[in-house]
């Protein structure tokens, strides 16, 4: 908590134009320090819940200005501090970049906030249990009641229809956009060959979403191992479940967030 409580203080010293390199003006309201600690917190549950490892991102848009939005540096997620957030234009440039290096795949957030008013909040990994559901033809369906968000559909981007023959990775807006349509207005798309990304109206809902997209791909994959085939939620038991989820997801945010606050 202490680390925390630090983390963020010296943030804010940095915001308040103290910080090494603050001669550059930053246009704009400040982010409130409480949703930077979120933010950070998302991060490190994200990690610990096995979504993310040295790779993946979590933003958040700014609750101010819709037209930004806020993520870490170039960093592991579990190694995340408030001194790391940086904030972002739709078109992925940074505002207050102060030398540090960003994610390349920043235009998945940037051209997902742009696409999606109702989206506060992204999630992208490689969610390990996911990566089967984007390259076989079997879809990614919710297995039981805490997955309902899955129920709407689950779209596959493969970045060759946009982009030819690449890295596979999102490194510009046009990719970004291409990924944006794909998710549609859907909560989850998967990327073939790569991952996934999660969205969501709240911080935390996003982050729920995603640790839930990866335990249901574990579920689904056992399930369909066993004798089947497998009778999923229906499209009406997800909306019902999934209304059921907008109450009751801050019961393990609260947990999860407690579990990498604590102090040691
Ligand atoms: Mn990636």
């Amino acid at each position: 908590m202490k680390g925390v409580v630090g983390a963020v203080c010296l943030a804010l010293w940095a915001w308040l134009g103290m910080g090494a390199g603050a001669a550059q003006e930053r246009p704009g309201p400040a982010p409130p320090a409480a949703l930077v600690a979120d933010l950070v917190a998302a991060n490190r549950i994200l990690a610990d819940q096995g979504v993310v490892d040295g790779f993946g991102h979590v933003s958040v848009r700014h609750p101010e200005d819709p037209n930004r939005f806020l993520m870490s540096r170039s960093v592991a997620p579990a190694l995340v501090a408030a001194a790391d957030i940086m904030e972002f234009d739709l078109d992925g440039n940074p505002l207050d970049p102060r030398g540090r290096a960003v994610f390349l795949e920043r235009f998945i957030h940037a051209e997902i906030y742009r696409a999606r008013p109702d989206v506060h909040a992204v999630v992208h990994s490689h969610s390990p249990a996911v990566i089967p559901f984007g390259i076989a033809r079997t879809p990614l369906r919710p297995a039981y009641h805490i997955a309902a968000f899955l129920g709407a559909g689950v779209p596959v981007f493969d970045i060759r229809g946009a982009g030819g023959e690449t890295d596979m990775l999102v490194r510009d807006s046009r990719l970004g956009r291409a990924l944006a349509a794909t998710l549609g207005d859907k909560a989850v798309a998967l990327m073939r060959g790569h991952g996934d990304v999660v969205v969501g109206p709240t911080l935390p809902l996003a982050v729920f979403r995603a640790v839930y997209t990866e335990v249901n791909a574990r579920i689904q994959s056992q399930a369909m191992a066993l004798d089947g085939p497998p009778v999923f939620l229906d499209r009406e038991e997800a909306e019902k479940a999934d209304r059921a989820l907008d109450q009751i997801h801050l019961r393990a945010w609260d947990l999860w967030k407690r579990k990498v606050t604590a102090a040691p």
